[in-house]
């Protein structure tokens, strides 16, 4: 007889995503002729840039002949893809990495899912809230989050961001082990400072806390004083781990590439308190689950850095952030609070009149035919907001907003 991994079971099982499609779905039975416009998915809307198609054609040719055919390569990634993440994400900004502390992937959702696998099924964790939903499920997954009670779990320590703290989180009032940071933010579109981000930092060094650092919107920082990395803030290889996505950089959802970076100055704890390095830990995770991402692929990533490659992706990364600077300025003038925005896709709307978030996700789709997300989908601290992503095409999101505009 088999037995499961019964934290499983205790999952709400894509619940925020598909109430959406149900109850969107539901209006569209009643209204057949009114046009719905998505403000919700937060998925990229522009197609790849051309240097990287180009990229991706010549890696498919390659493989078609005898002479150039690859098969397996290192899991780890080509060193032509790790050289160039390197130098143009960090030694540009004064960060210096070993090629052996870059591991190339299939993207951000598998690593920060997968990263867990290398530590303790009994560390705490903490997570900013309201949050990007894999950090949690994937620990209730190893059996680290207690048990769920309205939305909360048991052992899961809520960092709260909230209005009054301008949605940048304070200390944890409990210890936590494991901390999920994930800046530019998902959902609020909130950045941390670079004072913010040091004394997080600094919090870690101080409590032998490992921060896991989700920087998948780092390209759409538009202030120059906001870093990129963790690595920027002094001693940050010894407390953290950083996730990378070309996803919302340069459109790769569909494609799939990310990748993670795991200083070897990094140490996790044996139960007996000796040290262990959690980059060994996890290039022996991933050489034993995972082959690596496709040769096309890493191209096509590689293309990225090329000149042509920076300055195609920057026009796609400027068209969203245009929409979301257009979508921030219209949600204003309607008298509505609206927060993020500036150094991410994605704006933060405060309800009105204190309406709960699935109360003003209905108002708006049976009144404007507009759908956003509620954000208390993605924790407790979420209630009473709704989130815009600006990944849709421009003349869409003009006439969402013209329409919000009647509506208000
Ligand atoms: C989109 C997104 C990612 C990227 O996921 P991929 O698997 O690389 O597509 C990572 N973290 C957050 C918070 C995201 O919103």
């Amino acid at each position: 007889m088999a037995l499961i991994n019964e934290h499983f079971l205790k999952l709400q099982n894509g619940y925020l995503f598909s109430e959406i499609a149900k109850r969107v779905n539901a209006f569209r039975v009643t209204h057949p002729k009114e046009r719905v416009i998505s403000l919700g998915i937060g998925d990229v809307t522009l197609p790849l840039a051309p240097a990287v198609c180009e990229a991706m054609h010549r890696a498919v040719d390659e493989l078609g002949r005898r002479e150039t055919f690859r098969g397996y390569g290192p899991e780890q990634g080509y060193p032509f893809l790790v050289d160039a993440i390197i130098r143009h994400d960090y030694a540009s900004r004064g960060v210096s990495l070993d090629p052996g502390e870059v591991f190339v992937s299939d993207g951000s959702k598998s690593d920060t899912g997968n990263i867990g696998d290398i530590l303790r099924h009994d560390n705490s964790i903490g997570v900013t809230d309201p949050v990007y939903p894999v950090y949690i499920d994937s620990n209730v997954m190893a059996g680290r989050t207690g048990f769920s009670d309205g939305g909360r779990w048991s052992d899961v320590v809520y960092i709260p961001c909230t209005e009054e703290n301008g949605f940048v989180p304070d200390l944890p009032s409990r210890r936590v082990d494991i901390l999920y940071l994930c800046y530019p933010n998902n959902p609020t579109g909130v950045s941390l400072s670079r004072d913010e981000l040091k004394k997080w930092v600094n919090y870690a060094l101080a409590n032998d806390v490992i921060i896991m650092y989700d920087a998948a919107y780092e390209a759409y920082i538009c202030n120059p004083e906001i870093p990129h990395s963790i690595y920027e803030i002094k001693g940050a290889k010894k407390v953290a781990i950083e996730f990378r996505s070309f996803s919302k950089t340069a459109g790769f959802t569909g494609v799939r590439c990310g990748y993670t970076v795991v200083p070897k100055e990094l140490n996790g704890f044996t139960l007996d308190g000796r040290r262990v390095s959690l980059n060994e830990l996890w290039s022996r995770r991933q050489a034993t689950k995972f082959n690596g991402t496709s040769y096309v692929t890493q191209r096509g990533a590689e293309a990225v850095y090329s000149a042509t490659g920076r300055e195609q992706i920057g026009a796609s990364v400027d068209y969203y952030m245009t929409n979301a600077r257009m979508m921030r300025a219209c949600l204003q003038e309607c008298g509505l609070k609206v927060y993020g925005g500036e150094d991410a896709p994605y704006v933060w709307v405060k309800t009105p009149d204190g309406m709960s978030s699935w109360r003003f996700f209905e108002r708006l789709l049976y009144e404007a035919f507009i759908v956003g997300t509620p954000g208390v989908g993605f924790g407790p601290s979420g209630e009473g907001y709704l989130r815009f992503t600006a990944f849709g095409e421009r003349e869409e999101m003009l006439e969402a907003m013209s329409r919000l505009r009647r509506y208000i």
